[in-house]
């Protein structure tokens, strides 16, 4: 029989889907399912408005994705750590009990709500499955997570989950449907263009970028207490620092000088006075107390002042607290760029990238296309199902179209009301139309019920595709308005299609 590997995390709803699936077509006792963490940092900012909207917005999909799994929306997303140690503890002492025991996990937190970071919980999970409740997690399950966790990190998968990884190569990404899932059990190849799943991304983790201009041994024990939390970025000269400041945009610079006080100072000064979107946060950390430097250091937008005759613990609660403050302003940010119900971005980010792209795309003479997209009879969906099957409706979608692009720097944004614009840096017309039609199967595999369409009994989108090469005198909104009329072809030749715009250059 073949075997297949998973890589999954006990707080995702779509590896929950995955694994209740599995349960029920019998296949579990043929996986090895794995457990990595996707979002390590989740214990401090689960209980955000930001992370309670994303989490939302997953359960509507899981809903809508695998019909018949029971999915509750939990109150926030538990850190799944200590549920997987003793998850996989269990396992070396029974196998088949340990897979009951990840089963109550995922149903304790999927269908029940509970916090299964709360031990009380994972004991209620343990004594129900007939296991010891007094499980000894040492070191061997924390190398074991952390073995899972690099094999998946450096496999190929994208950093999302769930991922099944057959023995013969095969390998699926993502939640797939009820069919895809048994036809990939039966040794066929699901994977196709067409076939983007739901799955979820990992969280960065913050990094910490740290410049020492004297011997690092001193700083060492620091290090030592922030290097399973955060990366570590240790760059050996100035100009290494320089080009990790651009390429890696860390979250927090640590200066740690003796030779270069001055150079240092400056250089905090030229990074704080940055007012772009990316702002970084620079503390200094010098030997000893010095009231003087400590000053100067916040007159040149210094974050704080650290002193290495302090416990290392000390120093790590206040980087910490740095780290804290620092992903706290960038959620603020983002939810300035995001769209709140949908999650995409918003439009005056599509404003502002746009301008962005076309200048980039003037200067590369490389081409940008546009798609922008309309629901087909929305309003009778909202006026036949209520605003709130509404508001679910729009945020599956946005995620089917966020899920159908695959390129960096591809754009996906709300426009406005129900509809959506993908901005395509360097696409030409034939690429933006496959593009357009992926998304539109994608929504229409859906298949969300709307019995008010007089064009299917289905949820179905219309687009208008355009591509220039952005001219010296034009603007942005020559492409804006050749999607739009598009999309106008589009709805007058039936809905349910995409329509390309030619233009005469
Ligand atoms: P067409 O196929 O021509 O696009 O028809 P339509 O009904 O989709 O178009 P119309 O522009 O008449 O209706 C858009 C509807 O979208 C109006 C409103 O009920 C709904 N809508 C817009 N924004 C939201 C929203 O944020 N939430 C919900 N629930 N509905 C929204
Ligand atoms: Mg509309
Ligand atoms: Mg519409």
């Amino acid at each position: 029989m073949l075997q297949y590997t998973v890589y999954a995390d006990l707080n995702c709803p779509f590896c929950y889907a995955l694994h209740e699936q599995l349960y029920r077509y019998g296949l579990l006792n043929q996986v090895d399912w794995r457990l990595v963490e996707h979002a390590p940092e989740i214990g401090i900012y689960n209980k955000s408005a930001e992370s309670q909207a994303e989490l939302a917005s997953e359960v509507f999909v899981v809903r809508s994705r695998a019909p018949g799994i029971d999915v509750a929306l939990p109150r926030f997303r538990s850190d799944s750590r200590f549920a997987s140690l003793c998850v996989i503890e269990a396992e070396q002492q029974d196998t088949e009990k340990s897979i009951e025991l990840r089963r109550r996990l995922y149903r304790a937190l999927w269908v029940e709500g509970k916090d299964i970071a709360d031990v009380s919980v994972i004991y209620d999970c343990l004594k129900e499955t007939g296991l010891p409740t007094e499980l000894d997690i040492t070191e061997d399950q924390e190398n074991q997570l952390t073995d899972w966790q690099t094999a998946w990190e450096e496999g190929n998968f994208n950093l999302r989950i769930p991922v099944i990884c057959a023995e013969d190569g095969r390998v699926s990404l993502g939640l797939p449907s009820p069919e895809d899932l048994k036809a990939f059990f039966k040794g066929e190849d699901i994977i196709s263009q067409e076939q983007v799943r739901e799955s979820c991304p990992r969280a960065e983790q913050q990094t910490i970028a740290i410049f020492c201009d004297h011997g690092i041994e001193k700083i060492w024990p620091m290090i030592a207490t922030l290097r399973n939390e955060f990366n570590i970025l240790l760059p050996s000269s100035k100009g290494e620092l320089t080009t990790l400041l651009a390429e890696d945009q860390p979250d927090l610079l640590l200066l740690c000088t003796e030779q270069q006080w001055q150079e240092m100072l400056s250089l905090c000064q030229e990074i704080t006075a940055n007012k772009d979107d990316y702002t970084l946060p620079v503390a200094f950390v010098s030997a000893d107390l010095d009231d003087q430097r400590e000053l100067d250091a916040y007159n040149a937008g210094a974050a704080d002042f650290l002193t290495l005759n302090r416990a290392p613990a000390v120093l790590q609660s206040r980087i910490q607290i740095l780290m804290q403050l620092k992903q706290s302003q960038d959620q603020l940010a983002r939810s300035a760029r995001v769209d709140g119900l949908t999650q995409v971005n918003n439009r005056r980010e599509f404003e502002r990238n746009i301008e962005m792209e076309w200048r980039r795309a003037q200067r590369s003479k490389r081409s940008l296309a546009l798609i922008m997209l309309d629901i087909d009879h929305f309003k009778p969906f909202n006026d036949g199902y209520g605003h709130l099957a509404g508001d679910g409706c729009l945020r599956t979608v946005a995620q089917t179209i966020k899920h159908s692009i695959q390129r960096a720097q591809d754009m996906v944004c709300r426009y406005g009301g129900e509809e959506f614009v993908v901005i395509l840096p360097e696409t030409d017309l034939d690429g933006a139309q496959m593009i357009a039609e992926r998304i539109r199967k994608a929504i229409a595999k859906l298949k969300i019920n709307h019995e008010f369409s007089s064009t299917d009994n289905t949820i179905t989108i219309s687009a208008g595709v355009a591509c220039l090469s952005p001219s010296q005198e034009g603007s942005p909104h020559e492409l804006i308005l050749l999607a739009d009329q598009g999309l106008y072809q589009a709805k007058a030749q039936g809905r349910n299609q995409v329509a390309i715009v030619q233009t005469s250059e």
